[in-house]
């Protein structure tokens, strides 16, 4: 096709606190530039599972060095919409709330930070992807072309993770209430914004966009408009 002559396929970087719509917004601006998507955030929640299961998180909290046996022979890969973790999808256990509670804590801590950042590093190496979190453009590839940083008032995210939970939870199961989540979503902002190692911040150079009132295709327009512009402009 004559418009692809002469583009570069470029990194786009897209952070935020949690349920900005990050995921939505990087899977399909993927898919319509033909890109990868890759999702840290389940990165993190990986590791934390892994803690929840091998029983170590309490540990762990007083004392944080044990952290190296958990990250030791990790194995971590994406294959399309799946995670897996050791050898085993956990696309669907990593979003229990069990690990949302926790995985703050785990990614507060430098060793897991470290040894991500590597993988996430590699994985985009090959360009050509979209990556969601909360230091892409800070930290993990501070020169992505793109760089996008959505926000969206907390009622609103709290609905959206709610809607999310009722959509994909089996009937009779029970769901957390609307306070809770906002509680719980405010509390890992904090946690994600406060902490000393790669907190959650928006980089000089990110586009801020707030999502409150935005439908996911407008969204994901802006967001496709600008990368077009930086791919012409990275040829
Ligand atoms: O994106 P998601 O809400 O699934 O991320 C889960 C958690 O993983 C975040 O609350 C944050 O603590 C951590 N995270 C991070 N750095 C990233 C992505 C996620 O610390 N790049």
């Amino acid at each position: 096709m004559k418009q692809e002559i002469g583009k570069k396929r470029i990194i786009i970087a897209i952070d935020g606190p949690a349920a900005s719509g990050k995921s939505t917004t990087a899977r399909k601006v993927a898919e319509r530039l033909g890109y990868t998507y890759i999702d840290t955030g389940a990165m993190y929640r990986s590791v934390a599972l892994k803690a929840l299961d091998q029983g170590v998180l309490g540990g762990l909290r007083n004392s944080p060095e044990g952290v190296s046996a958990l990250l030791q022979d990790i194995s971590i890969r994406f294959d399309g919409d799946r995670i897996f973790l050791d050898g085993s999808d956990v696309t669907a256990g990593i979003r229990e709330n069990r690990v949302s509670r926790e995985v703050s804590f785990i990614s507060s801590l430098k060793p897991v930070r470290d040894r991500l950042r590597v993988m996430q590093q590699d994985l985009g190496r090959q360009r050509g992807v979209v990556m969601d979190g909360r230091d892409i453009g800070t930290v993990v590839f501070p020169d992505a072309e793109l760089k996008i940083f959505l926000v969206a008032d907390a009622r609103k995210r709290a609905e959206r993770r709610y809607a999310e939970l009722v959509a994909k939870s089996p009937e009779g199961v029970d769901l957390p209430d609307l306070d809770l989540l906002e509680e719980e979503i405010m509390r890992r902002d904090r946690d994600d914004a406060e902490r000393e190692h790669a907190p959650l911040k928006k980089h000089a150079e990110a586009y801020e966009i707030d999502t409150s009132d935005l439908t996911i295709e407008r969204q994901v327009d802006i967001v496709y408009h600008l990368a077009l512009e930086k791919e012409v402009k990275g040829q």
